[in-house]
């Protein structure tokens, strides 16, 4: 019988990273979703002064510096603390957990400032666990439906709504000054709530499914009210390539353009990283934007500007275009630098793209998981592959910890069954995939 997969019940940072099974893991954290030419082109560099040089982009968007050696992770950590991207201290940097839209405004920079600021001076709030966070979407163009955190605050015309995720049908609507106070409420009456039970409800869905929004609000001292979010999922379509910049036109970018750039799983090699940074320099507005997408967003001052950026990503391999096959499959990290993977996963990744973009579906096409636990993806795929210590089990329209149709499966014997999979879907008719719905996407 296999393992059980096991449950870390946190995210790695720069103070506390993370043994893998090549090397520390570490998070730059970044509490907005702008980071400066200057700072990518320096994370490059600690990745692979420090680390084996690649970084992924998570699906919080936050870079993940891989292979970091014990003997260089105070030198990149004195490295991120000059690039003003270091908490103070270990317990503070745990629960500064933001996903912000990442073409947001200043109204919701001023709302994470001041949430960090509470966070960071709170001895109550640090007592969040790890994986607690705050999601912020300004209501614009590229949203986050799709993506959860324990918080939502989503603007809402004028004023902003907070929400507690597992009840996204209520609101506490708020004037933007006191919608920060009403998410920090929210906080403290989830930590008094699970009160004896936290091992168990370490999420605020948790929490909401256990005592009702009901208990929750009474313990926060505020009135939920009905609530239908109008803010967007962000299409692939609207994601990669040239792209206009959402919103008005500003001062700084006149009516602009952005560039979207991808990598295979959300990897990028340090050297990417860096000439991305360059580029942005060269071309664009000289910063990058972050997305769970597993894409950097590059604003620009004008669509050639953007189009310049690229041609040069596409030379690079990177992902331009949102047919590109890659982004039909997501996987985790896998063998070897999961400690918890049964088999490599990336290769595999690549070797079945083809496969995965014929494969219709409404949401994941194709998830490839070194273990149950199923970290790429939480939502059910069209396929999943799970890794066993016996080959990989398949899963139709599940997640990788469901009961699979076929166990045990080789490469050449995942194609057969992926291509019995799309003619019989063809047959079928099934409805083609309306562009990444899915976060894993
Ligand atoms: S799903 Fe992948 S990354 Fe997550 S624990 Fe399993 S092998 Fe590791």
């Amino acid at each position: 019988m296999t393992a059980a997969p096991k449950i870390q019940g946190w995210c790695p940072g720069a103070l506390r990273p993370m043994q893998s099974g090549d090397g520390l893991l570490l998070r730059a954290k970044t509490l907005q979703p702008r980071l400066s030419a200057h700072q990518a082109r320096e994370i490059a560099g600690i990745a692979r002064d420090c680390g084996n040089g690649l970084v992924d982009l998570s699906q919080r968007a936050q870079l993940q510096l891989r292979g970091i050696g014990e003997a260089r992770l105070e030198e990149a950590q004195r490295r991120l603390f000059a690039l003003g991207l270091l908490a103070k201290d270990a317990a503070t940097e745990s629960v500064l957990n933001f996903l912000v839209s990442p073409f947001a405004g200043e109204r919701a920079s001023a709302l994470v400032e001041r949430l960090a600021q509470a966070l960071s001076n709170d001895a109550v709030l640090q007592a969040l666990p790890g994986k607690f966070g705050f999601l912020v979407d300004d209501g614009g163009a590229l949203g986050l439906v799709a993506s959860a955190m324990d918080i939502r605050l989503e603007g809402q015309d004028e004023k902003i709504a907070v929400i507690a995720d597992g009840a996204r049908e209520y609101a506490f609507l708020a004037e933007p000054d006191a919608a920060a106070d009403i998410a920090l409420a929210l906080a403290r009456a989830f930590l008094v709530l699970r009160k004896g039970r936290e091992f168990e409800l370490r999420r605020m869905r948790g929490v909401v499914a256990a005592f009702g929004l009901d208990a929750l609000a009474k313990a926060a001292r505020l009135n939920p009210q009905p609530y239908r979010s109008s803010c967007h999922a962000a299409p692939a379509a609207e994601i990669f390539g040239v792209r206009p910049l959402p919103g008005p036109p500003s001062p700084a970018a006149g009516e602009g353009a952005y560039a979207g750039v991808g990598a295979s799983s959300g990897r990028l090699r340090a050297d990417e990283l860096a000439e991305l940074a360059k580029l942005a320099e060269l071309h664009g507005l000289g910063e990058l934007r972050l997305t769970p997408w597993r894409a950097l967003l590059l604003p620009c001052p004008t669509g050639e500007a953007a189009q310049r950026i690229v041609d040069a990503a596409a030379r690079r391999g990177l992902i331009v275009d949102s047919n590109d096959p890659r982004l039909a499959v997501i996987a985790c990290p896998g063998a070897p630098e999961c400690p918890q993977a049964h088999a490599p996963t990336r290769a595999l990744a690549e070797r079945l793209a083809p496969f995965a973009a014929r494969l219709a579906s409404n949401g994941a096409k194709l998830h490839i998981s070194g273990c149950a636990k199923g970290c790429a993806c939480p939502a059910a795929a069209k396929v999943a592959l799970t890794a066993t210590p016996r080959g990989f089990d398949l899963v139709e329209d599940g997640r990788a910890s469901d009961a699979p149709a076929l166990r045990g499966l080789g490469a050449s014997e995942i194609e057969d069954a992926l291509d019995a999979r799309i003619a019989r879907a063809s047959t079928k008719q099934e409805p083609p995939c309306p562009a990444h719905s899915c976060p894993a996407h």
